[in-house]
């Protein structure tokens, strides 16, 4: 790995719940405890067998053999133990029971990537405000949203006037904006999408995520238009503008952004965002991901996507550790949108947002967006979720 996005909060962790009050119940000393797992926390370069000890909705303590009493224990011996995973790239957003039906698999925080534009970004909007768990949506620069002929095709919907007065009435709930830019969405009209979907962001501070691969515009064109903290998903997609060249080198302009910050998401999917040759050549250069995403939609059971931690189990083959996969789904896309700043790790005083994973020894197939399989000897499986110091038994 050529470079480490590991970024170890400890310190600043500590600080921020150093005022946070702690009742203790007079009876038991735990709300929750989870015992016997192998937790691995890669914000705290954690891997080790502990138990973690629950109280109030918060992380109370992460250590050996803990003894003292609690209202609930779940015995997590022969499964790991994480933070809550964070799925930054997903639709769930555009069916009311997505965000628990993602919460089965240890999602405790989602983002909604442009499912909807200006015109409709309140029906989003409204399944984030019932999710269980923390939910934000990312507004399309195409007004109409997601639609079958090309979110911007037509120019005149990437409407400036129109994302504006959306993200200004809806602060609280959209965190960044999504451009779709491959040449069956915006056409010739990538760039220009891309410049206006920045001018409104930069105007409220906000990032925007790029859906990269076949587009029209070269990539390195589109890339000097991002700023840091600004996400490109579908990192794998394969040529036409692939991030790697015919010779197998990363094209030195998305080297230059990952240096200035900008993040390089995974956003599996269904269609044209992965295949094997593509994943395997970008792997060996030592270009990895910093965050996993599923793209969920309602079928993604069906499609290869299948749930999080499937899509974070693809990479183990190609020699990502599984301390690495983890980090990518925690404390990394922690990283990438403020509302995620206090979770992705287990740290002591944090809201209390766990996934139990199995990681099961076998033979597994794992699908690209071409029906190609690949096959792998070690798969995560959702094992339960704690949400807010609440345990949620998988269905
Ligand atoms: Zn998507």
């Amino acid at each position: 790995m050529n470079r480490r996005r590991f970024l170890y909060t400890a310190m600043s962790s500590a600080a921020m719940f150093a005022g946070a009050p702690r009742v203790f119940g007079a009876a038991a000393k735990y709300d929750l405890l989870i015992k016997g797992g192998r937790v691995i926390d890669p914000s705290l370069r954690l891997d080790a067998v502990y138990d973690v000890g629950i109280s109030d909705g918060r992380i109370a303590a992460v250590e050996a053999n803990i003894t003292a009493e609690s209202v609930q224990t779940v015995d997590a011996r022969g499964k790991i133990v994480t933070p809550g995973l964070l799925d930054i790239h997903t639709h769930c957003a555009r069916l009311g029971e997505g965000p628990a039906m993602v919460l089965q698999d240890g999602v405790t925080g989602w983002i909604d990537a442009g499912s909807q534009g200006a015109d409709h970004i309140a029906d989003t909007i409204a399944v984030a405000k019932t999710s269980p768990q923390q939910g934000r949506v990312l507004i399309n620069v195409g007004r109409a949203g997601v639609v079958s002929d090309g979110d911007t095709m037509d120019i005149n919907r990437a409407d400036v006037g129109a994302l504006r007065d959306a993200i200004a009435r809806n602060r609280d709930f959209i965190v960044g904006i999504k451009a779709r830019l491959s040449r069956d969405v915006a056409g010739t009209n990538d760039y220009e999408v891309l410049r206006r979907a920045q001018e409104v962001a930069t105007a409220f501070n906000l990032p925007v995520m790029i859906h990269m691969g076949q587009t029209l515009s070269p990539l390195p064109r589109l890339l000097t238009l991002l700023k840091p903290g600004d996400i490109v998903t579908h990192m794998f997609a394969p040529p036409p503008n692939s991030i790697v060249d015919e010779t197998g080198h990363i094209l030195p302009e998305v080297m230059s952004a990952r240096r200035r910050g900008v993040w390089f998401d995974v956003g599996n999917g269904q269609t044209g965002h992965m295949r094997w040759d593509t994943i395997e050549s970008i792997m060996k250069t030592g270009f990895w991901p910093d965050t996993f995403s599923t793209d969920w939609t309602n079928n993604s059971r069906t499609t290869g996507v299948i749930d999080l931690p499937n899509c974070m189990s693809k990479l183990l083959s190609l020699g990502m550790p599984v301390p690495v996969a983890i980090a990518c789904a925690t404390v990394n896309a922690s990283r990438t949108f403020e509302i995620f700043r206090d979770r992705g790790t287990l740290n002591v005083g944090a809201p209390a947002d766990v996934a139990l994973l199995e990681l099961r020894s076998g033979n597994f197939e794992f699908l690209d967006n071409y029906g190609n399989k690949r096959g792998g000897n070690q798969r995560f499986f959702p094992s339960g979720t704690v949400l807010g110091g609440k345990w949620i038994p998988r269905a």
